[in-house]
């Protein structure tokens, strides 16, 4: 079916729909239960950026949910990427797509003993250009009263449907300023991640994040320890608690929509000498930059300035 001039097409069980034709049973365990996972990706000059990590790592959700796709890992990136090709016409010059898979367990069946079939949406919409003022004066987070699900109840490492823990982390954290994120600690009291990102902080020329145990593993922060890597810059997943943080020389969060971006404040102690960015999170960025072919954060502000 083809969209109105305008709206983005979905794929949906099987059929590519406009948006506003997509619609989801109110008895899917997605909506009733949380009972779902998904994963999100971002393009660059209109190519989803690492799809098969990003595929491989909704596949692991889906299995420790057990969930069951239905189709292989192959016809899911095919439609990823068809999804794209259906809506690039929409892309401005130099834009780029969000793009998001959710998995459900579908809608319950009717007839006992008999297996639901799974509900596959595969969606594309702007990147939140609004975050751009971000890479200029750097984020304000604020530590989360809530801590991360241990893995022993969910295990953060999948991205399950269930984001209540981290919605709830960011609304408080957003209280009075809009404009803050949250840092959210483990079981232990050390840090583990925000709400939708990885943290990292930088210490005497080391970048150092949190154990995956209690974190979703970022792609993102998997494509910061690889350009660490390159750059010669040592990097490492270790424990580490707000004495850290407080006084680390740098601090970055990752996320796919952003990549990267600064960190100028946790609970109002300004991070290191408060440069934003710090000389190794910018060059980290930079060298995604140069990677991927797109001036990252340029892309971003080219966005504020034409608004
Ligand atoms: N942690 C959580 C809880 C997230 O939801 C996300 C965003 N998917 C991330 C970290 C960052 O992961 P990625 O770099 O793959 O976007």
């Amino acid at each position: 079916m083809a969209a109105p001039a305008g709206e983005r097409v979905v794929y949906l069980n099987g059929k590519f729909v406009p948006e506003s034709q997509a619609t989801v049973s109110i008895s899917d365990h997605g909506f009733t239960h949380g009972d779902a996972a998904f994963d999100t990706m971002r393009t660059f000059k209109g190519k989803v950026f690492k799809l098969k990590e990003h595929v491989e790592r909704l596949y692991r959700s889906c299995k420790y949910a057990g969930i069951d796709p239905g189709i292989s890992q192959g016809e899911m990136s095919r439609l990823t990427d068809e999804v794209v090709e259906r809506n690039k016409h929409l892309l401005g010059p130099s834009d780029d797509f969000w793009v998001t898979q959710r998995v459900t367990r579908g809608v319950p069946s009717a007839r006992p003993g008999e297996k639901e079939q799974p509900t596959i949406i595969i969606l594309c919409r702007p990147l939140p250009w609004e975050r751009a003022k971000f890479y200029q004066t750097g984020i304000s987070m604020r530590t989360s009263p809530i801590r991360r699900t241990p893995p022993q109840y969910l295990d953060p490492r999948a991205k399950l449907q269930n984001y209540l823990n981290q919605v709830m982390a960011e609304m408080l954290a957003k209280q009075g300023d809009p404009d803050v994120w949250s840092l959210l600690l483990d079981e232990n009291g050390n840090v583990a991640e925000g709400s939708g990102y990885n943290f990292f902080i930088v210490r005497d020329g080391r970048v150092i994040t949190s154990h995956e145990r209690y974190v979703l593993g970022g792609i993102s922060r998997q494509t910061t320890m690889e350009i660490c890597q390159e750059l010669n810059i040592p990097a490492a997943e270790m424990d580490f608690n707000l004495y850290d943080v407080y006084t680390a020389d740098e601090a970055f969060i990752t996320a796919t929509s952003v990549c990267l971006l600064p960190v100028r404040s946790v609970d109002t102690r300004t991070i290191g000498d408060g440069a934003i960015p710090g000389s190794i999170t910018g060059r980290i960025l930079g060298t995604w930059s140069g990677m991927v072919g797109v001036d990252i954060a340029g892309q971003y502000l080219a966005h504020i300035k034409s608004a």
